[in-house]
């Protein structure tokens, strides 16, 4: 019988995370099933020990099930701890491992993909939640020159940066506050975009940035995009790379394989224009 891998959320219908998986295994030779399970959130742990019971080796977990999932490890790996969630967990024996690829994955696809890099960039990332909490370990390991944090409601990012300022010059800061400030590299870590509607980010913040990076993807020109492409920001990214590079991350963990990432992201990229 072969290994079995599958990712839980919910909504699930929509996920690519069974077709990347698959693509990995296909092209390494690894011997899997990945499948997909639409949890909930009265039964999530009872669902993910049913699938560990039934031989399960690995789940990657999806919105909103990240913190619960956390909450079920016995061992968290620093990136999920710092994170407060985890996007992936590994079932050895009785042990219930957790960590978070997100941010990583992130980090990956705008230094090797895109070719950009982090060190000594001036950093504007919007939003606060779940997917900006994991980045910014990762943002910050890579030592940009600042990171500014951007949220509508301040005191989250507040509380982010007393959390991470620590690991790198991060600092939180209103949106308001932003008119004036130059920026090399933004990037939309908010869900804005989910509803087609923009972040209040002045444009001027994007005047000099070489790369806007949207976490969405499958979008095509979010508002955010269009924004950052009348700006003249010279290139434009969604976050399907993001998501393939996150997918790599596990897989590499759950079976020590790392799978080449450029032919499934070539494959599920959107012409953004
Ligand atoms: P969360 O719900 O945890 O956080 C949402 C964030 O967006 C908050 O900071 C919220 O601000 C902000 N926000 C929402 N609407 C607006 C708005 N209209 N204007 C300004 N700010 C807004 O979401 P996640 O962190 O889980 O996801 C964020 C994005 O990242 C989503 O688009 C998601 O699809 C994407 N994502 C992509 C992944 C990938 O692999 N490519 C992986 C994970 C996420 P406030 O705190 O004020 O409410």
């Amino acid at each position: 019988m072969s290994d079995r891998y599958a990712v839980i959320g919910n909504p699930i219908g929509h996920t690519k995370s069974p077709l990347i998986h698959r693509s990995f295994a296909k092209a390494t030779g690894q011997d899997i099933e990945y499948g997909a399970i639409e949890g909930s959130l009265e039964r999530f742990s009872d669902d993910v020990h049913a699938f560990r019971k039934a031989g399960g080796l690995g789940l990657n977990v999806t919105a909103p099930f990240k913190l619960q999932a956390l909450a079920l490890a016995t061992e968290r790996l620093e990136r999920a701890e710092l994170a407060g969630a985890t996007n992936a967990l590994k079932f050895e024996g009785d042990r219930i491992i957790a960590d978070n690829f997100d941010g990583v994955g992130l980090t990956r696809d705008i230094q090797s993909n895109l070719g950009f890099s982090l060190k000594g960039a001036r950093m504007l990332v919007l939003g606060s939640g779940g997917a900006v909490r994991g980045a910014l370990l990762p943002f910050l390991a890579q030592q940009p020159a600042e990171l500014v944090l951007a949220n509508r409601t301040l005191s989250k990012a507040d509380d982010l940066a007393a959390q991470f300022a620590v690991h790198g010059p991060l600092r939180a800061c209103a949106y308001a506050d932003l008119a004036g400030e130059r920026f090399d590299i933004v990037i939309n870590g908010t869900s804005a975009s989910l509803k087609a509607e923009l972040p209040p980010v002045p444009a001027e913040a994007l005047q000099n940035a070489t790369l806007a990076y949207e976490l969405a993807y499958g979008k095509g020109l979010t508002p955010f995009l269009r924004l950052a492409q009348n700006a003249g920001v010279p290139k434009l990214a969604d976050g399907v790379g993001m998501l393939v590079e996150q997918a790599a991350e596990a897989f590499l963990w759950w079976r020590g394989v790392r799978p080449d990432t450029r032919a499934v992201i070539e494959r599920m990229t959107i012409p953004l224009a």
